[in-house]
Formats: structure tokens, C-alpha cells, sequence
């Protein structure tokens, strides 16, 4: 049986992975500085190692055939735009050490998830843009140390596995949302967060919303993630790849689209001071289309329906 290990897998994405590739028949290690949030782990075997350290490294990437590396200190806009050192810092000793430990005990694949944050801001500066194609990427130009950091994960990756012949993949995730991801506490991202307003909110109430809500983003729900990642490592492709859709939307419209799921009536929207990162960013899916002969599939609204439906619980079982 093929042995693989999933970093991060305490994480949203990577508890969701390990579950995929668990139904897949895959003997699943995995490990993260912390147990999943939310609900149990399928793997079948879970270790709570600090990744920052080598040590800790070597201990996780033992005895398995493929890696993928989803442990990264990150969070939404609110988290990413006020901890530059923290997560250049944490992230590049985390992809430095995961990937020189897997060349070490002989890993024959290794796939990173990288992240739409790493494209030129300059090609961002408008609500309404055009796709950002993989080839956009360099010069580099990001707008935070997050980005900055995913394109050493990248660069890593890239040459090492040239180096060293391991066989390695690098997917550009484009805001990756659904139940089980983080719904509080700062880390939360814009879908999450905005379901979490709308169901803490009155009928008749109002929700904030970061900026003038203008601002665009396409986002993608978290099954066709993780069948996303599988089959980019299934393939043979080397490059880096977009996993996103292409339904790119203002957070105003993603908000409108959450308080119709809500069947509240009356909720308006408020405008507050906040970070809201590029104004504008797509994914071009043509090269995701050519490679893989796949996108994801799932609606904003379809998606959407059970992400808002999980907050909801959520937060009535906490009492507010
Ligand atoms: P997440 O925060 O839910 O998961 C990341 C996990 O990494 C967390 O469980 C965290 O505890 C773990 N981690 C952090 N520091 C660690 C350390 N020192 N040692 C061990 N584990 C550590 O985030 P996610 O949304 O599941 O993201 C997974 C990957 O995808 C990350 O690399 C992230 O940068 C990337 N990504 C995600 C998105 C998105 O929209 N969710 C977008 C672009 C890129």
C-alpha cells in the first residue's frame, strides 16, 4: 500500500485531504502542530511535531513514498497584512526543513501548495481584471511576505526536486473555502468570516464588510480543492498550476449571495476600515483545463450552501 504523509493535516485543507485520500485506499500519516479543530482524523496515523524544527522533519517524512506539504503558518487578510516576520520566518523554516527531510529519507514525490498571493500586485490594482495565467508570476512582485515566502516554497521545490530527482508539484490555491475551516479568532478568511456575521446577525441587522466591498476575489469550495490536488499529483506535470474557478465576484456579491442562503430578511451591509489586500484578482484556469482536463465544478451558491449551513451550527452550538 502506498504510504503518504499530509502536512497540515490538522489544518482545513489538510483534514480534508487526509480523508480523500484515506477513501482512496492510501495509508495516510498525518502531522501538524495540532489536532483537527472540527472533527476527527482519518489518518491512520496523526503526529503533533512542530515543522519549523528539522528534527521534528525527519520524524514526520519517514518511511513514506509521497509528501504533501500544506503546513503553513497563514490565516486571511486580517492575519496575513499584520505578521510579515512571524510568517516569512515560521513558513520558510517549515519548507525549507519539510522538503530537505523528505530528500533525506528518500520521498519520490512532493507536492506544495503554494497560493494565488504570490502574483504582481501590479496586475491586481483593478476590481474588474483579467485571469492571473501561472507565466504572470515572475518578476515577482507580491504584495505581502505570505506571497514572498510561497515563492521560495516554490523555488524549492522547483530546483530541489531538478537537484535532487524528486518528482514535485506546485499548486497556486485561489481562496479555498467550505465547512470545517476556520470561522473565528482572527485567522478566518472572507467567506467564512461573512457567514460567521451573517449568522450571528438580526433579520433587519446589518454586517460589516472590510473596505467598500468592491473588491474581487473567485473562490473555491473545498471538495474540488482536494480532488484538485490529487489529480495534479497524479499527473506528470512539474510546473506550478492555478486550483481555482474562474466565477470571480465582489465580496459585496459574496456577502448578497450569503444572506440569501440565511433566509434572513433585511440584513444590509456596512462599510468599515479594514484590510482587503489587491482590489481585484482572478484565476485563468486555461493551463488547469489543458493539464488536467478538469476544473472545479462546484457553484458559489452550491458551495456556499453547506459552508454557511456548518457556521451556522457552529456558532449557535457555542450560545451567541
Ligand atoms: P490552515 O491554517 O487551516 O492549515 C495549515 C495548518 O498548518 C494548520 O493546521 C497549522 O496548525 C499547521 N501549521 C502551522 N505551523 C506549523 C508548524 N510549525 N508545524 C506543524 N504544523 C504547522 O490553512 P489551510 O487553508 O488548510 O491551508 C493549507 C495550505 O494551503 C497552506 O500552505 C496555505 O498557505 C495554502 N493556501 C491556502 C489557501 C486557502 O484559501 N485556504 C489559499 C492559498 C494557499
Amino acid at each position: 500500500m502506498e504510504k503518504v504523509l499530509v502536512t497540515g493535516a490538522g489544518g482545513f485543507i489538510g483534514s480534508h485531504l487526509v480523508t480523500y485520500l484515506k477513501e482512496r485506499g492510501y495509508w495516510v500519516r498525518g502531522v501538524d502542530q495540532k489536532l483537527p479543530e472540527f472533527s476527527e482524523t482519518d489518518a491512520d496515523e496523526f503526529e503533533v511535531l512542530d515543522l519549523r524544527r528539522y528534527d521534528n522533519c525527519l520524524q514526520a517524512t519517514r518511511g513514506v513514498n509521497h509528501v504533501y506539504a500544506l503546513a503553513a503558518d497563514m490565516g486571511g487578510m486580517g492575519f496575513i497584512s499584520a505578521n510579515h516576520g512571524t510568517i516569512l520566518r515560521n513558513n520558510a523554516l517549515i519548507d525549507l526543513h519539510t522538503f530537505e527531510a523528505a530528500r533525506i529519507n528518500g520521498v519520490s514525490r512532493y507536492l506544495y501548495t503554494s497560493s494565488a498571493c504570490i502574483y504582481p500586485e501590479h496586475l491586481q490594482t483593478e476590481s474588474q481584471v483579467a485571469g492571473l495565467k501561472e507565466s504572470d508570476a515572475f518578476p515577482a512582485a507580491p504584495q505581502d511576505a505570505y506571497g514572498w515566502e510561497k515563492i521560495l516554497g516554490e523555488l524549492i521545490n522547483r530546483y530541489g526536486g531538478e537537484e535532487f530527482g524528486i518528482d514535485t508539484r506546485t499548486v497556486r490555491f485561489h481562496n479555498i473555502y467550505g465547512p470545517n475551516g476556520t470561522f473565528q479568532g482572527g485567522r478566518e478568511k472572507a467567506p467564512a468570516a461573512l457567514c460567521r456575521k451573517v449568522a450571528l446577525a438580526e433579520p433587519g441587522g446589518e454586517i460589516e464588510v472590510w473596505g467598500d466591498g468592491e473588491q474581487t476575489r473567485s473562490f473555491c469550495y473545498i471538495d474540488d480543492c482536494v480532488e484538485g490536488i490529487y489529480r495534479l499529483m497524479m499527473s506528470d506535470y512539474t510546473g506550478p498550476l492555478n486550483l481555482g474557478t474562474d466565477e470571480m465576484v465582489s465580496i459585496n456579491q459574496l456577502a448578497e449571495i450569503i444572506i440569501g442562503i440565511s433566509g434572513k430578511p433585511g440584513i444590509t451591509i456596512r462599510h468599515v476600515d479594514g484590510p482587503q489586500g489587491v482590489r481585484g484578482r482572478n484565476s485563468d484556469n486555461s493551463l488547469l483545463r489543458q493539464v488536467l482536463g478538469w476544473e472545479p465544478k462546484t457553484s458559489l451558491e452550491e458551495g456556499l450552501t453547506p459552508t454557511y449551513r456548518w457556521i451556522e451550527k457552529q456558532v449557535a452550538n457555542s450560545g451567541r
